[in-house]
């Protein structure tokens, strides 16, 4: 028989911060905060009283507040998230404004030339998880068309959710990083007799100078890759212990996932197309080389919240 218990009673019955308290009340009793505090006499029933104190105990134990609740607030806007995916961060939000920027600036471009119908922005983000980067730059910039990809399905099916509730359009591709686009694009070959496999050695041919004729160009790519370095001692702490492995590290030195979407990013990019990537607060000056290798000019970094360099980008320069 579980003790039942009042409100109040249940605001000191655990040693949880009072926030995460009165976060995971709210929940189970579906009840905003004001509420909770102008009926504090109430008593939970025994079905709210046991659900509470499994969600008391799943937290003590380390679970993530937001794989608790199911959701968490990025960008002013709520994203449901599972243990599929990587719980979204504020510093990502450093990625987002500079996407939105960028999409701006060019839909000036766009507004100053003759063309009487807006062209969209074309956009690609990798690596979505939670779809949470993809989806706040469609609400933000309604001309832009934007794609994802994720080589989670678990994940992608979160995204598809959050697009859904959130009321955007993105298309989704599976699969590791550009292949994922040749998967699709191979659907198109195939029935022209080309094997997935031929077109994959394709993309990687471009690579070493060869051409590879791709469908679509985009202005914009960006990605919040997993760059954390194997042996980091922040994976066995705090969130990171219950997140996706897959999503916050390569297994090697933080630098695998970053340099593969740079190093191709030029073939799926138009002339003067930028890409945008979040990095580890110490990966700037090698992320920087990258992106000079790979041809790109104005390569800047830019600050997150706690004024550690976190994401870096640069323009493809056009050839006239
Ligand atoms: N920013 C996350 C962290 O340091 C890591 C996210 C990632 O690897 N993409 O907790």
């Amino acid at each position: 028989m579980i003790q039942t218990m009042t409100i109040k009673e249940a605001m000191t019955a655990s040693s949880l911060p009072r926030l995460e308290v009165r976060m995971l009340l709210e929940a189970v009793l579906n009840q905003p905060r004001t509420w909770l505090i102008a009926h504090d006499d109430e008593i939970l029933t025994e079905q709210q009283a046991q659900m509470f104190y499994i969600m008391v105990a799943r937290r003590t134990a380390g679970v993530p507040m937001a794989y608790l609740l199911g959701t968490r607030e990025f960008m002013g806007l709520t994203f449901c998230v599972s243990p599929h995916v990587l719980i979204p961060r504020p510093d990502t939000e450093t990625l987002v404004n500079k996407a939105i920027e960028v999409i701006r600036e060019n839909d000036k471009l766009n507004d100053s030339t003759e063309s009487q119908v807006a062209v969209p922005i074309q956009v690609l983000d990798m690596g979505t998880g939670s779809g949470a980067i993809a989806i706040s730059i469609a609400k933000a910039c309604p001309n832009v068309q934007i794609d994802a990809t994720d080589f989670s399905a678990e994940a992608l099916g979160i995204a598809r959710l959050n697009a859904e509730c959130l009321g955007v359009k993105v298309n989704w591709f599976l699969g590791d990083w550009y292949h994922a686009l040749a998967n699709q694009a191979s659907s198109v070959h195939k029935a022209k007799g080309m094997t997935e496999d031929k077109l994959i050695d394709q993309a990687e041919h471009v690579v070493n100078g060869l051409h590879l004729e791709v469908n679509k160009r985009y202005d914009l790519i960006v990605s919040n890759p997993p760059y954390i370095q194997c042996d980091d001692e922040h994976l066995a702490q705090g969130d990171l212990r219950f997140e996706p492995p897959q999503a916050l590290t390569d297994g090697a030195d933080g630098l695998t996932a970053l340099k593969k979407i740079i190093e191709q990013a030029p073939i799926w990019l138009k002339p003067g197309g930028q890409v945008w990537v979040e990095h580890g607060y110490n990966q700037a000056v090698q992320v920087q080389g990258m992106l000079e290798k790979a041809g790109f000019t104005g390569i800047q970094s830019l600050y997150d919240l706690g004024e550690k360099p976190r994401v870096s980008g640069g323009y493809l320069s056009v050839s006239l």
